[in-house]
């Protein structure tokens, strides 16, 4: 028989795949073998099985084990890695190890762990307990094992030591049970909770609608914050669960709260998996396990659980479908929520997209007829929407931002009892210090950047690249010791509203200040309970969480985004405004937003203000299509860094000639740069972008396929570190 070899695709860098020599059986296509590499062993999966390897058979090494029977993932999420690497250009090996459990990447193996139990044997069932009064925890177990097989927790539970368990086997009066698999009770237990709202009539609309799609369909469910939305998914569901398919719901980073998944569990009575950064390994793989096994009937998670698995998905939803958080942003740079349309495609199952603000590239899919578009219009309850206001603070005094007009709305706010909301999208005490006599401003030595102060540890923070150090006693420059903070961000804030508002309590929630484990719902808890009355915060406390009682929501400086580099910052800005004016009030306590700007006739504000977020992202369409931006076309972004700026530069300048010697010509695709990126040198590094774009998809894809291979041949390919980001997120 000819020899055979197995082609692996490893966690590295590169774009390829290694061949091994297959020694015992033939492993199928993707499942994990472990193999020798360079001096150590790695973890990859099968992509193919050849009798013709691609170095010299003598020169191929042996796989050591073969770690799987069947293959890892499911067919629809092996297609869609494979689809998600060529997409992004992205080796497949790399993309793969970034998505598997870290315990699966290390070779533990693909199964749900047994509990071990214990039962008696025979002889055991035949012992007189009395006979054992000199080994009192021996008869014990005995006892307790009469009642029948017992979990080995059980039993460590009541003080029984492993010397105790081993002693009864050697005796021959105790063995290993092996209790039968639980499989797929859920569908078992599955039932309706009585006690849910029947829907109104555009829930139901939507319902109906997203339940009739027989195999792929993409809808769009626009609805403000507290339209029902929710409660739409929830009745999606029912007859997923009923025919015992199952569910993935895609959440921001932040948006996962307790709240959301008890409403899941109760209203269905089905094991609800979660899946978040905050899981350690072991949890993640037994979350990852359930959903394979379809041990979990609905599976909640972030960005990454997208490729988690399940033995029988029925259905897609991704909520807030326009949150940032669904593009990972370095490495493996996928967006979740493209990748989660492909999937439903891959799976033949529908997508639902969620959300209050939907992105443009959504809106544009959902206006031209690709997505289905629903939209829930009213609050049920009849709860009135916020009232929205600008406040022009040109001219006014600030303390630490807030200007007097607010300040006394506030103070009304508060003493009718209602809670009051400050978003400001700032850490830290103040974003710069300066010297009061030469002007000379502390500037971290390897940013383009200034030093942000945090006060209440004595200390300057480079936001960028993390470096820290004491508040200097004096001017770098002149020497004077009169220093002091420019601007203002959180921590001054808080600060102030403590001497503004002596009677009230302010939490800040922020990066800073909630990253102990726990703390963020401990505050969130205390906020319910009304122990703060004053809410501050970056727009981390933007997301997922209701607050009844808040009937009052400041942007503190909504100016920045208004002059932003990035195209998408008025995009970003006009959804943070729409998502805080839906969290203010409800039907008995009608909220008020207010945006401070120096800037209050600027198109973008006007246009929410008066019009909403439809016709605000109306205009900023029409702005797009004229630039050629998102998502009338379609760009590529070349990053590149390195300690010496000609060679970062030079690089580009390559790729770009390897670019524009494509033998694909189209007049329609162009290049921009190579430019300084926004922060031209961060951590010691200088850093250059190339801008690519093109008409579709399809020809950016031509173009990337047929340079890429050229740029990695570069010299300088190697020697400056470079990445490509397919469909950037942040310019
Ligand atoms: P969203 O997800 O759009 O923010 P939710 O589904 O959470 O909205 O609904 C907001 C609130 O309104 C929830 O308390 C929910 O139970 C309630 N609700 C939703 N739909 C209805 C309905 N048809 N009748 C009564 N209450 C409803
Ligand atoms: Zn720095
Ligand atoms: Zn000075």
């Amino acid at each position: 028989m000819m020899e055979q070899f197995a082609q692996v695709a490893l966690p590295v860098p590169l774009a390829k795949t290694f061949d091994y020599r297959i020694t015992e059986h033939v492993p199928v296509v993707g499942a994990r073998v472990k193999v020798p590499f360079g001096r150590q062993h790695k973890v990859g999966i099968v992509t193919a099985i050849t009798t013709t390897p691609s170095v010299a058979a003598h020169q191929v090494k042996a796989i050591t084990e073969v770690l799987d029977d069947v293959p890892l993932w499911t067919p629809a999420v092996y297609r869609l890695l494979q689809w998600a690497s060529r997409f992004y250009h992205h080796p497949l090996g790399d993309a793969m190890g970034a998505v598997m459990p870290t315990l699966l990447r290390k070779g533990r193996p693909a199964a749900l762990k047994q509990q071990k139990w214990w039962q008696l044997t025979e002889a055991g069932q035949n012992q007189p307990v009395t006979g054992l009064t000199r080994a009192p925890k021996q008869a014990r177990v005995l006892t307790l094992l009469t009642h029948g097989p017992t979990p080995h927790a059980d039993l460590v539970e009541q003080d029984i030591t492993p010397a105790v368990i081993n002693a009864l086997v050697d005796k021959g009066w105790i063995a290993p049970y092996t209790p039968p698999l639980e499989g797929k009770s859920w569908a078992r237990h599955f039932a309706i909770s009585e006690d849910k709202p029947s829907l109104n009539h555009e829930q139901a609309m939507a319902v109906a609608t997203i339940n009739a799609s027989d195999g792929f369909a993409c809808v769009l469910l626009e609805g403000i914050t507290g339209s029902g939305k929710t409660e739409v998914y929830l009745n999606v569901l029912e007859p997923v669960l009923a025919r015992g398919e199952q569910a993935l719901i895609l959440v921001p980073e932040i948006g996962l709260t307790p709240q959301t998944i008890r409403r899941f569990e109760r209203r269905f009575n089905v094991p609800v998996t979660v899946m978040h950064s905050g899981l350690n390994d072991t949890e993640r793989l037994s979350a990852w396990l359930a959903a394979r096994d379809n041990q979990a009937a609905i599976v909640i998670g972030t960005r990454s659980a997208l490729f988690t698995p399940m033995a029988n998905l029925g259905i897609i939803i991704i909520d807030e479908e326009h949150d940032p958080s669904y593009k990972q942003q370095d490495s493996f740079r996928y967006h979740a929520r493209d990748l989660a349309v492909m999937r439903g495609h891959e799976e033949k199952i529908p997508v639902v997209l969620g959300s209050a603000t939907p992105s443009l590239e959504t809106l544009h899919n959902a206006q031209t007829g690709k997505y289905q578009y629903l939209r829930l219009t009213q609050r049920p309850g009849n709860a009135v929407t916020a009232r929205q206001g600008v406040l022009d603070i040109k001219g006014h005094h600030l303390e630490a931002g807030l200007s007097a007009p607010l300040i006394a709305e506030m103070r009304q706010h508060l003493q009718q009892g209602n809670q009051v909301m400050l978003f400001l999208n700032r850490r830290g005490y103040a974003p710069a210090m300066m010297c009061h006599e030469c002007g000379w401003l502390a500037s971290c030595q390897r940013c383009d950047a200034y030093y942000t102060l945090h006060q209440q540890h004595q200390e300057l923070r480079c936001h960028h690249c993390g470096h820290q150090k004491r508040v200097p006693p004096q001017c770098g420059d002149c020497g004077s010791t009169q220093l002091i903070s420019v601007g203002v961000g959180t921590e001054q804030l808080e600060a102030q509203l403590g001497e503004l508002f002596p009677d009230y309590n302010t939490v800040r929630i922020d990066r800073d200040n909630t990253r102990r484990k726990g703390s963020l719902e401990s505050y969130l808890a205390g906020i319910e309970k009304g122990e703060y009355q004053i809410l501050l915060g970056t727009q981390m406390l933007a997301k997922g969480h209701h607050f009844p009682n808040v009937t009052l929501v400041a942007l503190v400086d909504v100016d920045g985004a208004l002059f932003s580099n990035d195209f998408r910052a008025p995009e970003r800005l006009a959804q943070l405004m729409v998502q805080v004016a839906g969290r203010a009030g409800r039907a008995s306590k009608p909220g008020t937003v207010i945006l401070q700007t120096h800037h209050p006739e600027h198109s973008l504000i006007q246009a929410l203000i008066h019009k909403g977020y439809q016709a605000f992202a109306d205009s900023a369409l029409a702005e797009r299509r004229q630039a050629w931006l998102p998502p009338y076309t379609f760009l590529s972004l070349f990053r590149a860094e390195g300690h010496e700026d000609n060679s970062v530069q030079q690089f580009l300048q390559q790729v770009r000639q390897t670019l524009a010697a494509s033998p694909i010509q189209h007049d329609e695709v162009h290049i921009m740069g190579p430019m300084p990126a926004p922060m031209a040198r961060r951590a010691g590094r200088y850093r250059w972008q190339l801008l690519i774009q093109a008409p579709s998809r399809k020809v950016m894809q031509q173009w990337l396929t047929v340079a890429l291979p050229v740029i990695q041949q570069l010299p300088l390919s190697r020697k400056v570190r470079w990445s490509l980001d397919v469909e950037p997120q942040d310019l």
